[in-house]
């Protein structure tokens, strides 16, 4: 089976297993707890929060830790709103995990702008800037689309920002965090979302990077952990292998790799003029569509010659994928068309050949059949 759907998770690395075996069953304790053993394992942790910061380019603030990077993002949106006419601005091309939380707070009566995307998915900063006002508390852009690969240009979105107001700037990092090389105090976030399971760590664990704790208050209510701002005791097993993860990726190298991995697919791919490809900067997603068959149709008869690709996003079973196309001005049947491959660093030229070699093969004897 020859996997290209790591944008929707990743296998975990076994040393991040091996972490997390020995923080479940050895160095069990909770790390609120008094006791040497306890406080042992609260120096872990600080030591992993260390370890992300580091990773990120963080010259100041912290991460808290979080069961994802879904929560991480209702913290962010949710956490730094406050009373009053304030506005909150996204992008049209974001994941669920925020434009849901867009939704919901337009619904509770707060005015929410909406940005659409450029032709390339990246989102239009012409029009981010014309909503912009001193009334602007948020502003919510991800740095990677986990649709098409699409990299915004986080700084301009900080100038933009900085231009006509103070507002917040949130930014959804999980599809960069670890694949891009970047310098979190040279993007000028205040709020940063990751996630471990898409970079070979393990599901529900993530953190919340935030600048200056003051601009947040929690939306969860217990115990007063990671301070006060997320409640519950720490997934401290699932942060240590997230750490693992994090300390065991050569971002640049690998993006080297995913770089020579997405030419040699582009290359088989472009063999069939029908195909057509969104041309992006991140080189492990890709968003292509073969003219006249059915992406779901396509990524199903993949599925049974061993290739696993992806159609709109996994994460959303309402196909927000639909939605982000269409934002780009992409036409109709190019949409219902789309499939979506995504890379990890540690497959084989090999692997993209056949699978490219496969993908090339379905689409055209679908294209037949349906002819
Ligand atoms: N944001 C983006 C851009 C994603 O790709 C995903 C996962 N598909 C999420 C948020 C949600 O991540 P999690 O599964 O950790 O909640």
């Amino acid at each position: 089976m020859i996997y290209l759907d790591n944008a929707a998770t990743t296998k975990m690395f076994e040393g991040a297993l091996g972490q997390y075996k020995k923080f479940a069953c050895d160095l069990f304790y909770n790390p609120s707890a008094f006791y040497r053993e306890g406080r042992a394992v609260r120096a872990e942790l600080d030591d992993a929060r260390k370890s992300l910061l580091k990773r990120l380019g963080a010259k100041e603030g912290t991460v808290i830790f979080t069961g994802g990077a879904t929560e991480s993002n209702n913290l962010a949106i949710m956490g730094s709103r406050r009373n009053g006419k304030w506005e909150y601005v996204f992008s049209n091309g974001e994941h669920p995990s925020v434009y849901n939380v867009a939704k919901e707070l337009e619904r509770q009566g707060a005015v929410v702008h909406f940005v659409p995307l450029m032709a390339d998915g990246q989102i239009d900063y012409q029009k981010l800037e014309e909503v912009i006002n001193e009334r602007t508390r948020l502003v919510s852009v991800m740095h990677v689309s986990n649709e098409t690969g699409a990299v915004n240009d986080i700084k301009l979105v900080k100038k933009i920002i900085s231009k006509k107001s103070k507002a917040l700037l949130h930014v959804d990092g999980v599809q960069a965090f670890n694949k891009l090389v970047f310098n979190l105090s040279e993007l000028g976030a205040d709020f940063y979302t990751i996630s471990a399971h898409k970079f070979h760590g393990p599901k529900g664990v993530g953190a919340l990077y935030v600048r200056d704790l003051k601009t947040l208050k929690s939306i969860v209510f217990g115990g007063g952990q990671e301070g006060d701002l997320r409640s519950g005791t720490e997934n401290v097993a699932g942060i240590m292998a997230m750490k693992w993860a994090n300390e065991n990726i050569d971002v640049k190298l690998n993006f080297e790799k995913a770089e020579k991995l997405e030419k040699r697919m582009t290359e088989i791919l472009k063999k069939d003029e029908n195909f057509k490809i969104v041309e992006s900067a991140s080189p492990y997603i890709m968003s292509v569509s073969y003219r006249g068959v059915n992406g779901e149709t396509l990524a199903r008869a993949l599925q049974d010659q061993g290739v696993l690709v992806s159609t709109g996003s996994a994460c959303s079973t309402k196909k927000a994928g639909n939605r982000i196309l269409e934002s780009m001005g992409m036409r109709k049947e190019d949409v219902v068309s789309s499939i979506r491959i995504s890379f990890n660093a540690y497959m084989t030229a090999k692997e993209i050949e056949e699978a490219g070699e496969k993908i090339l093969k379905c689409a055209k004897a679908i294209k037949n059949l349906e002819l």
